[in-house]
């Protein structure tokens, strides 16, 4: 982390400081579903207002492509913020020119202001420097929070970070942090558990993963891409039949790199995903021809147990079943309470994020007890596929 500028490496004091936050809340008529975003935003909005600087907050809502739609109006956001701050936020109906410029030069050190949704402007996503510089005009530091909005290069992420002296706030620092313990200097050995539906989806991270991990478990629905590819019969379980050469090609990657793939070696079957099906344990050699794998077995799970508790780190993205239904959570939340008691006894470092994952954890009951848990999505996947995020190789030292 200290490669990248912090905030505890500016100086604040009686400045404004644009806080770029992901407030991109889930919202159903009108009403805020999970305030998780907001909720994750205050410790560096307090920190900076502690630090005596005057915090312009700026971020993005929805689609709105370019221009203004009173649907997608943050307003309801600054109303949800200033309630968990416990005090009234200003409100600007404009994030830059005039509207905005005259809420932003009655503020205070201490105060906190927050802007109209960026992409009202096509400036933002288009990544536009005179956008940028309109947003710089209205302050003298620039913080970024919002690591979920990295993997893109926008005028508030990126071209932005041209302009004004730049820094990552604690949310993103933490972030950093954690994804550099497991893929930058992670303590060996390292297992990478992979599940979910697709292959196809996730192909970069896998052969970004083998050259990285020395374990490289495959669970769920891509699991029997890879079982197909070897010539087992799966029955009509979910697969990518055209991923077949894709695979093969993963495990012959994996071979040169020195990295294990683990696959199941049972599984949990029925004839269709619903409630009340009933299910079963079968082998790899016996799986009917009207059955479906829907999550790995015993032998799979008690396997993946052991490694688990073997190793020093450990990367989590997807289930290993279909955990949507019981019983086909089973193996991903028996794995998923063994890696929170092996991080609470200090014996691995757990990071996990990325598409279902944070749900399939939280159905687990595990979503406080990893060492982390991205809820960045795309930008967590990005990093797995090791690529360099734009919002943060901007802010490096
Ligand atoms: P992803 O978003 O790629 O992590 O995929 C998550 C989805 O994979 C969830 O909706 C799971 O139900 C699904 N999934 C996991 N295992 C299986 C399986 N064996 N068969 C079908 N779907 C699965």
């Amino acid at each position: 982390m200290s490669s990248f500028k912090t905030i505890q490496n500016l100086n604040v004091a009686n400045k404004r400081v644009l806080l770029r936050l992901d407030l991109n809340v889930p919202m159903r008529d009108g009403q805020i579903t999970d305030t998780s975003r907001i909720d994750r935003s205050l410790n560096t909005i307090i920190k900076l207002t502690k630090a005596k600087a005057a915090v312009i907050i700026i971020t993005h809502f929805g689609r709105p492509k370019g221009k203004a739609d009173s649907n997608l109006s943050l307003e309801p956001i600054a109303k949800a913020l200033s309630q968990a701050l416990g005090h009234e936020i200003p409100f600007a109906t404009d994030c830059i020119g005039p509207k905005a410029h005259m809420i932003v030069e009655k503020i205070k050190a201490g105060d906190v202001v927050m802007l109209e949704n960026l992409r009202f402007h096509s400036g933002e996503e288009a990544n536009d420097i005179e956008f940028a510089g309109k947003l710089a005009e209205l302050a003298n530091v620039y913080v970024n929070d919002a690591f979920s909005c990295a993997h893109r290069a926008h005028a508030s992420t990126e071209s932005i970070t041209h302009l004004l002296p730049s820094a990552a706030g604690l949310l993103m620092q933490s972030e950093l942090d954690a994804l550099s313990k497991v893929l930058v200097n992670p303590e060996r050995p390292v297992i990478a558990l992979v599940g979910g539906a697709k292959i196809s989806t996730k192909m970069k991270v896998l052969t970004h993963l083998v050259q990285q991990v020395d374990q490289l478990i495959i669970g769920g629905g891509m699991a029997n891409t890879f079982l197909n590819a070897q010539g087992i019969n799966i029955g009509k379980s979910l697969c990518e039949f055209d991923m077949a050469k894709a695979a093969l090609d993963i495990m012959s990657q994996a071979v040169a790199a020195g990295c294990e793939i683990v696959l199941p070696i049972d599984a949990i079957v029925a004839k269709e995903f619903t409630e009340r099906t009933k299910s079963e344990t079968a082998l790899l050699d016996a799986i009917n021809p009207d059955s479906m794998i829907l999550d790995v077995g015993p032998a799979s799970t008690a396997d993946l147990k052991t490694r688990i508790a073997n190793c020093k780190t450990l990367i989590w993205n997807g289930p290993l079943g279909a955990f949507e239904i019981k019983p086909f959570d089973a193996a991903t939340n028996v794995l998923a309470q063994e890696a929170a008691s092996l991080t609470a006894k200090g014996n691995i470092i757990s990071v996990a994020g990325g598409g279902d994952t944070v749900a399939a954890l939280a159905n687990a009951g595990v979503e406080e007890k990893f060492s982390y848990i991205s809820t960045a999505g795309g930008a967590f996947l990005e990093w797995l596929e090791g690529k360099e995020l734009p919002g943060v190789a901007a802010l490096k030292e």
